[in-house]
């Protein structure tokens, strides 16, 4: 039985691929799609459909990957659709259909219990919905009803320019946008609110993260100007939901100075969300391409709540990746585990196939977190190591369960709990170093802020000397 396991895990290994997405649902991550091998480079066939009805189900608490096949009509818009989930459900908007210059405006509905696609609403080159991908969702409540909101993107001709928003169109035929369409799940009805503030631009490649039931956070992306100039971005968005006048506020954030730490622009880079209950949602960033299309190999933590970056010291198997994705599994209040899938190792320029070799298509990353929304990196796990012994003592002890029911693992390797315990204690005590190193190159910082602004008085009052005569 132990050896027919063992076999079944070798052969339910994800394989490579890259524009895809993973959603977490409580103890499950979902994989669905992307661009991979053999997945031909068609509208629909039989051979796109067979390989598109399959869905990749991860468990954190086994390190397993199960393919279960699905029922139903699974969407077409295969790279760089948006999936967001709503309790069992599974939602996907449109998508790059992985052949020339052809994108949905689809929204198909995955039940994650009885793994049936039902589709909501067919793409439509009529609707006045741009037919897109490579945007943002999430997904809010309001009046007993889920809703999704779509932002931007890159896609079709639009068939009706939407006057709020911009719709740029690309040397290559294709188009951006910021448009913003929100789907009533319950009435079937689209619509599209008023944007107020500072809006996101035409832009393609970036992640939005939901906070909360209606606030967000974008991070980059491949930004479009009106005379359709793109600029590989690094602002970061807020976003408010007003539903009651149907409107949604935008805030941007931008890097302050010269000194502050802050990632460099990208595009297609991997994105997720931390919430940990405290009141310190953050984003964490990998990878991606920049502005010279070359593949970055940098990880970093946005504090929403601070508007300030970490960079993480990661393992290059985890950040030096593009078109990859990214979720996490919140362990315990300081504890997360992200993990990442697929994605290529290298540039446009480079090796034009599915890069990443199978031993380290997946990877999980342990992040310690503390209240003040300090982050440290603990151990990374890769599919072989995800298997073994410590993976699943290290999981449950974290989750808080080891003593009684995992009682025959301890037994042979006694020890080995105290071991995880120090790890995670000595993690703390660096991160609480770390933590008084910052905050006195803040204050240096704010000093040297300080003196800036001292000297620009001077000036300011030698200018005025100098004006008066
Ligand atoms: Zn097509």
């Amino acid at each position: 039985m132990a050896f027919e396991t063992s076999t079944f895990k070798t052969i339910d290994q994800p394989n490579r691929r890259t524009g895809h997405r993973t959603v977490s649902v409580g103890d499950s991550l979902y994989l669905w799609a992307g661009n991979q091998d053999g997945l031909p480079e068609v509208h629909d066939s039989e051979e796109k459909r067979r390989i598109t009805s399959n869905i990749q189900h991860f468990t954190p608490s086994t390190g397993q990957w199960i393919t279960r096949g699905t029922t139903g009509t699974p969407p077409l818009g295969i790279i760089g659709y948006c999936c967001t989930a709503i309790n069992d459900l599974l939602y996907y908007f449109g998508g790059d259909c992985g052949h020339e210059n052809c994108y949905h405006n689809s929204i198909t509905q995955l039940d994650t219990v009885s793994l049936q696609w039902r589709e909501l609403e067919p793409t439509d080159a009529t609707r006045p919905v741009m037919m897109r991908g490579h945007g943002g969702m999430m997904s809010f409540e309001h009046d007993g009803a889920h809703h999704l909101l779509m932002i931007g993107g890159k896609g079709s001709k639009p068939a009706v320019k939407l006057p709020d928003y911009k719709y740029i169109e690309l040397p290559n035929g294709a188009w951006r946008t910021n448009e913003h369409s929100i789907y009533n799940i319950l009435s079937k009805k689209w619509s599209n609110p008023s944007i107020i503030g500072q809006c996101l631009p035409p832009a393609g490649g970036f992640i939005i993260e939901k906070i909360n039931n209606t606030r967000a956070v974008l991070f980059g992306g491949m930004e479009t100007d009106d005379k359709a100039k793109e600029t590989v971005a690094n602002n970061i968005y807020l976003l408010e939901i007003h539903v009651s006048i149907s409107t949604v506020f935008w805030q941007c954030i931008k890097k302050r100075n010269a000194i502050e730490q802050w990632p460099v622009g990208r595009f297609m880079y991997g994105g997720a969300i931390i919430i940990t209950g405290s009141d310190c949602p953050m984003l964490v960033i990998s990878g991606g391409l920049d502005k010279h299309y070359d593949t970055l190999d940098d990880c970093w933590i946005f504090n929403i709540t601070q508007h300030s970056w970490i960079k993480l010291d990661v393992p290059h198997s985890v950040s030096k990746r593009r078109s990859h994705s990214l979720s996490v599994f919140i362990m315990s209040p300081h504890c997360v585990w992200m993990i990442t899938v697929g994605g290529y190792a290298y540039n446009f320029s480079g090796i034009d196939q599915l890069s990443l070799i199978d031993d380290i298509n997946v990877v999980i990353t342990e992040l310690v977190i503390n209240s003040r929304g300090g982050c440290l990196v603990g151990d990374t796990f890769d599919p072989k190591e995800m298997t073994s012994e410590y993976y699943k003592k290290k999981y449950w002890h974290i989750k808080g369960v080891c003593l009684e029911h995992l009682e025959e693992y301890q037994k042979p390797r006694k020890g080995n709990t105290a071991d995880i315990e120090q790890t995670v204690q000595a993690l703390m005590k660096r991160l609480e170093e770390k933590e008084i190193k910052l905050q006195e190159k803040e204050k240096e910082v704010q000093a040297f802020c300080q003196k800036m602004e001292q000297k620009e008085r001077d000036e300011a009052e030698k200018d005025q000397e100098i004006r008066k005569y």
